[in-house]
């Protein structure tokens, strides 16, 4: 994820000026004109009335999640917690610096997803500013319901380990790549709920930027979950990504692949892509040769199979417009996606307020059920190096202030 937008508020505006003076540092040319640029599409969002009914909304259910979760923090007890405070079962994926792994807390018995950064290697690639930057924003009261949740981030010498809820669905295209493609009703409810999410990071200036099937999970109820919390991802960097990009370009935006300063609407054409996936089972622009794909990505015309509504094609055209001012969501954002015919039989109240049942319902025993993880990494054995014994003294200067407690959480922990 990342921070680009401005907005009239104190806060909102340090925000901007980290945001900008950190990509400044990591030489994101063209920065500050996307940064004017975001500043003005921002006023044109919040003057619009959908949209600020949309962000009352989710405002309020952020306050009801804090009231929420005062009480079911209110069992924490440690406000230094450490490696050792958890039993590590199993690994659960694999993340660009290190490892993610299903935790048990030892005192408390619940169930996180704790993923694990090697120090090492994040300040080999220069990226601990980034982590850092990103870190301090995200821990600044994330909540929504489609949004994977941040409870603790502590660190030792060696890693850092952020702790979050485990979300036990597994990967939304973990479920694709069995079923092949699917039916129009099941993307739309995804690609709604995936919109919601990206809407309400976009109302906090945050650009999720790397919508990407691993990226996407699904709860025990079948909704989706994003996860990532935007540490720099491998060759991402803004300029010269065509030639140092090792990872999978599928779902960026043309405009982040040619190192162009990109807006919030890098995200409408990520959904296009997720989406497209959903409805036909390959991305957009997909060739095996990597270099293909980048050309296709770029230049190829939008090929749509047959087999979906006329909505469909129109959404699909809309979010995958290489043209950013003609782009889908690039003037008012959601609200343009949430007009659009082929999400007509979504009410997005309920959708918000998770009312509306989850088409497919993954099926799962219980909060540590491992069964939708790919086995390639429940095989894996889990690492020693986790339980790291060196806690107090040790820690890098390169990552100081890392740890955190959910501030909820904390005055939870001073009061009980
Ligand atoms: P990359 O930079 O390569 O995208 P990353 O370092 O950002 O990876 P994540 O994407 O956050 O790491 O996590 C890696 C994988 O771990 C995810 O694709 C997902 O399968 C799994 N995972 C992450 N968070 C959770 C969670 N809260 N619950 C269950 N599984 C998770
Ligand atoms: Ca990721």
């Amino acid at each position: 994820m990342t921070v680009t937008q401005d907005r009239p508020m104190t806060y909102s505006k340090m925000r901007g000026l980290v945001s900008f003076f950190s990509a400044l540092l990591k030489g994101k040319k063209g920065h500050l004109t996307d940064f004017f640029h975001k500043l003005v599409i921002s006023q044109h969002l919040y003057q619009h009335l959908d949209t600020q009914k949309i962000l009352q909304r989710q405002r309020k259910l952020r306050k009801e999640k804090d009231a929420k979760s005062t009480v079911s923090s209110a069992n924490t007890e440690t406000s230094q917690m450490k490696p050792s405070d958890f039993d590590y079962l199993k690994v659960i994926g694999r993340g660009s610096f290190g490892k993610v792994l299903l935790a048990k807390h030892k005192k408390q018995g619940g169930y996180y997803a704790v993923k694990v950064l090697q120090k090492q290697m994040i300040v080999k690639r220069k990226e601990q500013r980034h982590v850092m930057v990103e870190r301090n924003v995200l821990m600044k009261g994330l909540q929504h319901p489609f949004l994977v949740g941040l409870h603790f981030s502590f660190q030792t010498s060696n890693m850092l380990y952020f702790v979050l809820d485990y979300v036990n669905g597994g990967e939304l295209f973990y479920h694709l790549q069995r079923e092949g493609s699917f039916p129009e009703p099941r993307s739309a409810f995804y690609a709604a709920e995936m919109a919601m999410a990206l809407g309400y990071l976009h109302s906090l200036d945050i650009v999720y930027r790397d919508l990407k099937p691993e990226n996407i999970l699904l709860d025990s109820g079948g909704h989706v979950m994003l996860t990532d919390f935007g540490l720099c991802k491998e060759g991402v960097a803004i300029g010269g990504i065509m030639h140092t990009f090792c990872g999978t370009p599928e779902y960026l935006a043309p405009e982040v692949l040619q190192g162009h300063p990109y807006s919030p609407t890098v995200d409408w054409w990520g959904l296009g892509a997720v989406l497209f996936e959903m409805l036909f089972g390959l991305p957009p622009f997909y060739n095996r040769i990597k270099a293909k794909m980048f050309e296709n990505i770029l230049h190829a015309p939008l090929q749509l199979h047959e087999g979906v509504s006329q909505a469909a094609c129109s959404l699909l055209e809309g979010l995958l417009e290489r043209d950013v001012s003609k782009r889908l969501g690039g003037s008012f954002d959601l609200v343009e996606l949430q007009e659009h015919p082929f999400f007509a039989s979504i009410n997005w109240d309920d959708l918000l307020a998770r009312k509306v049942t989850s088409p497919f319902i993954p099926k799962v025993t219980g909060p540590c059920d491992i069964s939708h993880i790919d086995p390639e990494f429940t095989m894996q054995p889990v690492p020693a190096s986790v339980n790291e014994r060196c806690q107090v003294g040790g820690v890098s200067e390169a990552f100081p202030g890392f740890s955190f407690m959910n501030p909820v959480e904390y005055m939870a922990t001073q009061i009980s």
